[in-house]
């Protein structure tokens, strides 16, 4: 496994962040598909377009917006702003404009960050047609008053939503969903940490045996969640467990936002390899805002999708800026991100059900060569796994059940409950008869979805 060497996989993850940097993404845009052509160069993806003008819930797919080039010119000519120095310098989004105005003119379309002067903003505005530029506060101090050239070379006309999904057909049909946004021009942490991470995951999962089929989605953020919850409405209702991923780059300690229910497996999951791995960690409950789990647990879905991310959103200064850079992420905070996925997934993977085929009173263990020879001794950590295991291997605890309860760790609870099944002790239940019914979402029925193509 690559992950034998964190360091290399670190850097994997890293120079594919790199890679992804300097593409100016939005919404929609040739931005976006390019994002998903470098991502389909290492996974197999899906990419779907949907109008604009179509209707997906209560919301419309705007307008696609493309961008050649921006500048603010002074009298001289030099451009004083220039999106060929960072994306970020041009409000996403904004309409385009060819004219010469006095500063004062300018002066309501330019944003910067006063408390962070050498740092330039990063501003949208999708859904009110508006035009700005953003600039360091130093920049702007250093504009005198006079005419200057405002040019956004951008195009904002009917086109398409692009959206890309990795499926990893598994044995069952039943499916764990990955979530993350592409729609962040050149920022770091929020968007490219994410779509790395969630990268990485998939190709992991592709070469290995599945329980469950897993789809990754990487989607323009709000708008996109949408469009593919409202497009899909029989792949949402086999949606068991899901993770929205982002901001997994930075040095903050991780975060976990539970699931809406807060009580599903993925939030047990998620608390469990957090609480054994050696990291430091906060658990945040549910609330309507933050990333794409917002729509993932709107009341009429509901489904069991937490997320993951280390510094919270909108908690630390260098977010929405240009200081969410290549400068703020680091391969092994990448590397250790991309690790926890691949813990909860094999929680997920392996949390099964087992049924002691020798109920009354404990199994004798010695003859089986299952136990200490010498008895007086506290039993060891492997054989109170096999203890714990033997004790509540009743068909209603499942193995991350048994690992909460005995506080032992997942994989040396299922490493137990495979030696006493080989032994004979333990016999594994069928998959779907261990499915706990709080997970699962055959409740949710979508009303008819009108998309107008
Ligand atoms: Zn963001």
């Amino acid at each position: 496994m690559e992950d034998k060497n964190p360091e290399a996989l670190g850097q994997k993850l890293y120079d594919f962040a790199a890679e992804l940097y300097p593409i100016c993404r939005s919404i929609t845009g040739n931005g976006v598909r390019e994002t998903l052509a470098r991502i389909a160069e290492r996974i197999p993806l899906q990419i779907s377009e949907v109008p604009t003008g179509a209707t997906v819930f209560d919301w419309t797919i705007p307008k696609e917006w493309n961008i050649r080039d921006a500048y603010i010119k002074d009298a001289e000519g030099r451009r004083v702003v220039d999106f060929q120095r960072s994306n970020l310098h041009v409000m996403n989004y904004s309409v385009p404009i060819r004219r010469k105005m006095p500063l004062a003119e300018l002066r309501p379309h330019l944003f910067t960050v006063p408390e962070h002067p050498n740092w330039i903003p990063y501003r949208t505005s999708y859904y009110k047609e508006n035009w700005g530029f953003c600039l360091s506060h130093n920049e702007l101090a250093r504009l005198q008053d006079g005419e200057y050239e405002v040019c956004i070379d951008s195009t904002l006309e009917d086109g398409q939503l692009t959206y890309g999904e990795c499926y990893l057909r598994g044995q069952s049909e039943e499916e764990v969903l990955i979530s993350c946004h592409i729609c962040h021009p050149s920022l770091a942490n929020d968007n490219l940490s994410g779509i790395a991470v969630a990268t990485a995951l998939a190709a992991q999962l592709s070469g290995q045996s599945r329980f469950y089929s897993y789809r990754f989605l990487f989607i323009p953020g709000t708008i996109g969640a949408i469009t593919w919850l409202a497009r899909n409405s029989s792949a949402v209702m086999r949606v068991r467990h899901g993770l929205v991923l982002t901001g997994l780059g930075d040095r903050g300690e991780f975060h976990y936002k539970k699931s809406r229910r807060g009580d599903t497996e993925i939030d047990r999951v998620m608390a469990h390899v957090l609480r054994h791995s050696s990291e430091t960690y906060g658990m945040l409950d549910f609330s309507p805002y933050g990333y794409d789990e917002r729509q993932y647990c709107s009341p009429g879905l509901n489904l069991p999708v937490g997320c993951l991310m280390r510094s919270v959103w909108g908690t630390f200064p260098e977010y929405h800026t240009s200081a969410d850079n290549l400068d703020f992420i680091y391969p092994i905070q990448l590397a250790k991100s991309l690790r926890l996925c691949a813990e909860a997934v094999e929680v997920l993977e392996g949390n099964l059900r087992y049924r002691n085929l020798y109920p009354f009173c404990e199994p004798q263990l010695g003859k089986r060569d299952l136990y200490r020879s010498m008895g007086g001794e506290n039993p060891s950590y492997e054989i109170n796994a096999r203890l714990w295991v033997l004790n509540l291997s009743d068909g209603s605890y499942s193995l991350l059940d048994i690992a909460e309860r005995s506080g032992i760790l997942f994989s040396e609870i299922q490493s137990a409950a495979e030696l006493l099944a080989s032994s004979g002790l333990l016999q594994p239940l069928p998959r779907d008869a261990s499915l706990s019914e709080e997970n699962r979402s055959d409740e949710v029925t979508l009303p008819k979805l009108a998309v107008n193509q």
